[in-house]
């Protein structure tokens, strides 16, 4: 078994950690002072930079401009720039226009392709997924109620979402709408392109977290559809195909979530470190000294440490083999490296005193907006549930079903 990292991606590794740290970690105070838009030309220029660099997109496709990494670069790449709240922003592969570009480039036709993917991939314009509602589980969404009924060529949408992440300022929605109620469970739904400009499109608002509403890429909205009118040739893939796309977006999104998160976890470990050995607090002795602060440093190196070997396997896994073959163990780090994230924030906190509840470090702002780790692309429960049914069917248990 080889662990090593091949000297290419060592190199490309090393340019995009330098980048972050000269050009991107300087400028996080300046954006969330002044607000997404206020900040979207400083933004713009940084992207300009990393393009001009031969950075851009390491997930994408080599013909859409990107630099077209496998799972696990790409991984690894996701890792170095979530140790910026801006990294993956700058760099062209921020949630959820990553998802959305390979969707389009899946299962979009040449039509969409042209209207649609070549701007995003180029980060010309923004967009947003809109699935959940306020009166539906987000967790069950065969349950969904949103729907788009045929008028001639036309479909009309009505319904309410919440959660569309980023929707303000974006130029479409990929809307997740019952299109057969009548259907099996799973065949209902569609997923429809739908340009924000579209009457009957409106954003009620962006949903204040923990305290702040965000505004542009940095929120989260809530959105009523009200007859909202376009062509059924805005639907992507077969109608009924909804849970299928979704399904297959889920799959590397969760991998580039927890690398991402991982990043996370190594910034905010870097500074508890740093404070352990600078924080003097008895004459000369730091922090550091104390064997308390010592357990949770050694505690966090392994926590963090497993759950990147756990994550890299099961990218490792879905390159060699598919997302079926890794079904289990995406689900494994989906709840297992959330957990790590906010135990390890926690204890960087707790570690710098009051100054970890400011917003003068990251550590407050990802503690609030990264608890929402535990919830999104499917709760902690049923992930665990999920992974605990296929583990006792194998054992013989009557009706544990796959999932
Ligand atoms: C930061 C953030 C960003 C998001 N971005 C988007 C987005 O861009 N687009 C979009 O469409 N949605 C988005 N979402 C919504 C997200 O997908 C849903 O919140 C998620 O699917 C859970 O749905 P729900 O909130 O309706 O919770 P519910 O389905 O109401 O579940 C509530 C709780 O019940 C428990 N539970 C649920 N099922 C089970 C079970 N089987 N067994 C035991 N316990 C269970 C879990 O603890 C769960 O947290 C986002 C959410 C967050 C927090």
């Amino acid at each position: 078994m080889d662990f090593s990292i091949p000297a290419a991606t060592k190199q490309l590794l090393a340019k995009i950690d330098d980048f972050v740290d000269r050009e991107v970690i300087p400028r996080e105070a300046e954006v969330f002072q002044q607000g997404y838009f206020k900040a979207e030309p400083m933004l713009r220029g940084l992207r300009g930079k990393v393009k001009e660099l031969g950075l851009w997109g390491p997930q994408l496709p080599k013909e859409l401009g990107g630099l077209g990494l496998t799972l696990v670069e790409h991984g690894l790449v996701s890792q170095s720039l979530g140790r910026s709240p801006l990294g993956h922003f700058v760099f062209g592969c921020n949630a959820p226009d990553a998802g959305n570009i390979e969707v389009l480039h899946k299962y979009g036709n040449a039509e969409q392709q042209a209207r649609w993917l070549e701007p995003l991939a180029r980060g010309d314009i923004r967009s947003c997924f809109s699935m959940t509602e306020p009166d539906s589980p987000g967790s069950n969404p065969t349950e969904l109620t949103c729907q788009a009924v045929k008028d001639g060529d036309h479909y009309v949408i009505d319904g309410e979402k919440w959660f569309t992440t980023s929707a303000d300022g974006a130029a479409f929605a990929i809307v997740m709408a019952v299109t057969d109620p009548k259907a099996p469970r799973h065949l209902r739904a569609s997923q429809i392109i739908v340009p924000t400009d579209t009457p009957g499109f409106h954003l009620t608002r962006n949903i204040s977290i923990m305290g702040h509403p965000g505004e542009g890429w940095m929120s989260h909205g809530q959105i009523k559809y009200t007859g909202v009118r376009v062509p059924q040739s805005n639907r992507l893939g077969p109608e009924g195909s909804g849970f299928l796309i979704a399904q297959e977006r889920l799959g590397p999104g969760r991998i580039h979530h927890c690398m991402r998160w991982l990043g996370i976890c190594e910034r905010a470990f870097d500074l508890m470190c740093k404070r352990a050995v600078s924080r003097k607090i008895d004459g000369d002795r730091p922090l550091g000294t104390r064997q308390l602060v010592q357990g949770w440093i050694a505690e966090c190196r392994a926590r963090i440490d497993a759950a990147r070997l756990m994550t890299l396997h099961a990218a490792w896994r879905i390159d060699a083999e598919g997302f079926h073959a890794a079904h289990e163990q995406v689900s494994t780090i989906k709840f297992f490296v959330a957990d790590v994230l906010m135990e390890v924030l926690d204890r960087s906190i707790q570690t710098h005193g009051a100054l970890g509840i400011t917003d003068d470090l990251p550590l407050a702002g990802w503690w609030a907006h990264e608890r929402g780790a535990r919830i999104y692309d499917g709760p902690d429960e049923v992930h665990k549930v999920s992974l605990a049914k296929r583990i006792l069917k194998r054992y013989g248990m009557a009706g544990a079903g796959s999932a």
